[in-house]
C-alpha cells in the first residue's frame, strides 16, 4: 500500500488522498495487496493459557489447585494471560436455551457469562499471588505492564460476539465459544504461544471417553499435525473447537498451538510454556 497523502486545498480543506479511495475493501485481488510483509505483535513474550471448563474447573479442587500451583511457580519465569473456559454450567443453559429454540447469538449470550464466573473464581483463588480479573476492553493493551509487575491477568475466554456470533454449520450451538476466543485473542496480540490446559494429551482419532477404557491404547494419536492435514480428515469429534483449526489456517501471526493433559500433568504447563512438546501440536501449513 502507498504512503498516506494529506493535501490542503487552496480554500484550506484537507483532502486525505489514500490508495484505498475508491475501494469497496471486498476485491480479492485488492485485499490481496494489504498483506503485510511481516504483522505487528503487540505481546511477543505473553503466553495464552486457556484452562478448560469442562476438562479442569468443574472438577474442583482436587484438579485446579495442583494447575494453580504450578501457574504460580511458573508466573516469575514466564509472561502468561489465563483464559477460562465454561463447562457443564454453559452445556446445561445451552441446553434449555436449545429446548426453547434459542437462536445461536442468544446462546452466545447466555454462555459467555459461565466463562466469567470462572475467570472470577480463578482471580480469587490467586488474588493473593497476584491474579487479576481483567475484561476485553482497554485492559488487554496493558497485558505486558501487567506482567512485568508481577500481577497473573485472567480473563474469559469466549469471544464479545453475542447477537452477532455467526450462524453454526450445524444446529444452534455458537461455534465461537472460548478455545475459538483463547485463539483469536493470541492471534491478534502477537502472543508468543498458544496453550490449552485440558484433560487429554491431545487429539485422538476418537473422543477417548466415548471408547472403552481397554480398548483407548489403540486408538490413534497424533503429537503433530497440519492444519490442512486436519481440515481434509474433519473428524466428526475434535479437542479444540472446529473454528480453531480454520482460524489457525489463516493466521497471520500464530505458528501453531499446543493442547496438553493439565489435569493428570500440572508439570506440562511449565514444559510446554520452555517450548517442550508435550501433547499434541496442531501446526499452521
Ligand atoms: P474444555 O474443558 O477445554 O472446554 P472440552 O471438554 O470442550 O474441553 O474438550 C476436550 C474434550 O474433547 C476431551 O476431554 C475429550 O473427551 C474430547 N474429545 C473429543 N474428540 C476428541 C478427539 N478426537 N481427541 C481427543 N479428545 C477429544
Ligand atoms: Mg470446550
Amino acid at each position: 500500500m502507498g504512503k498516506l497523502i494529506k493535501e490542503k486545498e487552496e480554500k484550506g480543506r484537507l483532502h486525505i488522498d489514500t490508495p484505498m479511495l475508491g475501494e469497496s475493501l471486498v476485491s480479492k485481488e485488492f485485499l490481496k495487496r494489504t498483506e503485510a510483509k511481516e504483522y505487528f505483535r503487540m505481546h511477543p513474550d505473553v503466553n495464552i493459557l486457556k484452562i478448560g471448563g469442562q476438562s479442569i474447573m468443574d472438577r474442583g479442587s482436587k484438579a485446579i489447585m495442583p494447575i494453580l500451583d504450578a501457574l504460580i511457580d511458573a508466573k516469575d519465569r514466564h509472561k502468561m494471560l489465563l483464559m477460562t473456559g465454561g463447562g457443564t454450567r454453559a452445556r446445561h443453559v445451552y441446553n434449555i436455551g436449545v429446548d426453547l429454540g434459542m437462536p445461536t447469538g442468544v446462546l452466545s449470550k447466555l454462555g459467555d457469562k459461565v466463562s466469567w464466573q470462572n475467570a472470577e473464581m480463578l482471580s480469587v483463588l490467586l488474588a493473593k499471588h497476584g491474579g487479576v480479573k481483567i475484561g476485553h476492553g482497554d485492559h488487554l493493551e496493558q497485558l505486558n505492564m501487567y506482567c512485568k509487575l508481577g500481577y497473573l491477568p485472567i480473563t474469559f475466554g469466549v469471544p464479545p460476539y453475542g447477537f452477532f456470533e455467526h450462524p453454526a454449520e450445524h444446529g444452534s450451538i455458537p461455534p465461537h465459544r472460548t478455545d475459538s476466543g483463547a485463539f483469536l485473542l493470541a492471534e491478534n496480540i502477537g502472543a508468543k504461544s498458544l496453550i490449552y490446559l485440558k484433560d487429554e494429551k491431545g487429539l485422538y482419532e476418537k473422543d477417548p471417553k466415548k471408547v472403552p477404557e481397554e480398548k483407548r491404547d489403540t486408538l490413534k494419536y497424533w503429537d503433530r499435525i497440519s492444519t490442512t492435514e486436519l481440515l481434509e480428515l474433519d473428524p466428526d469429534d475434535l479437542v479444540v473447537e472446529r473454528p480453531v483449526i480454520q482460524l489457525l489456517h489463516r493466521a497471520k501471526c500464530l505458528e501453531q498451538l499446543q493442547i496438553i493433559d493439565a489435569l493428570r500433568h500440572p508439570e506440562h504447563i511449565e514444559a510446554a510454556l520452555n517450548g517442550e512438546h508435550v501433547g499434541t501440536i496442531i501446526y499452521k501449513g
